[in-house]
């Protein structure tokens, strides 16, 4: 625990100390299990719940990456929460805001230590204006869990905020239009750390063609910032190629490490 006397010189340098709750100091403190047994179980458990949706999430990391794009939304204002929210909810910058349900932000901790970005809304998530529900968000609360790490502990949200129709990937240039706003809850929340989940996330956000299975390997840091950056496989992937979550289980591991540090 930090002194008043330090937390003040450290808001002086501009970094935010954040005392865990005593739930969240319990369960880092508690040992890992030593293998991926908790993947293997939270599979099984998801095995179990049925499918929904047009096409399904498990095909975006096999599909071809997009186009080289536009310009962002212009005379945005988003140095608030309410400001981001609404400039979201107005937008209109690409094609996606013709065929979406709703918009769908981002939820969570606003002060969060670990934010996950994923790809973009699909059809569960396009419903419940919510990222990672359905299936995939039930796997990854249990990814979560296995290290100790409760959903409303992280900020969630997605590369675009509006779902690309027949779940298809984002384009680049939808990418970089809804960049902005990305950047505006990065800024706001400023993480100790990014999980980036899937090949379209990891691709944008590191802003390079390399395969998801080359950039899983090492740790990135968010170009342009000194947040470090973790890639791991889209939920969905996991759900159709159980054997990569022993890659996924280390992982995790890793990000356990860095948030306990
Ligand atoms: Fe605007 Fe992003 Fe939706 Fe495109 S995906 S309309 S940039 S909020």
């Amino acid at each position: 625990m930090l002194t008043s006397r330090q937390q003040h010189c450290l808001r002086g340098i501009g970094i935010r100390h954040r005392p865990r709750s005593r739930a969240a100091v319990e369960a880092a403190r508690e040992p890992l299990p030593s293998g991926s047994e908790a993947i293997d179980l939270a599979l099984k458990q998801i095995e179990k719940l049925p499918a929904k949706g047009a096409k399904p999430l498990e095909s975006r990391e096999e599909e071809s990456p997009a186009q080289p794009g536009l310009d962002p939304p212009q005379n945005l204002s988003l140095e608030n929460w309410d400001e981001i929210n609404r400039s979201i909810q107005q937008c209109t910058a690409c094609e996606l805001a013709r065929n979406c349900s709703q918009k769908v932000p981002g939820v969570g901790d606003r002060q969060a230590d670990l934010m996950i970005i994923g790809e973009g809304p699909g059809h569960d998530e396009d419903i419940q204006g919510e990222p990672f529900v359905g299936r995939s968000g039930q796997l990854l609360d249990k990814m979560l869990a296995a290290i100790g790490i409760d959903r409303d502990q992280v900020f969630i949200t997605n590369i675009v905020k509006c779902r690309p129709p027949n779940n298809r990937d984002p384009k680049q240039q939808e990418a970089q239009q809804c960049r902005a706003f990305l950047e505006a809850q990065i800024g706001r929340v400023k993480p100790r750390v990014i999980l980036s989940v899937g090949r379209v996330s990891a691709q944008s956000l590191l802003d390079t063609k390399q395969p998801v299975g080359k950039l899983i390997k090492q740790m990135h840091q968010l170009p342009g910032t000194d947040i470090p950056l973790k890639v791991t496989y889209h939920p969905a992937y996991l759900l159709r190629t159980p054997s990569a979550k022993a890659i996924v289980w280390q992982d995790l591991k890793q990000l356990h490490q860095i948030l306990n540090r």
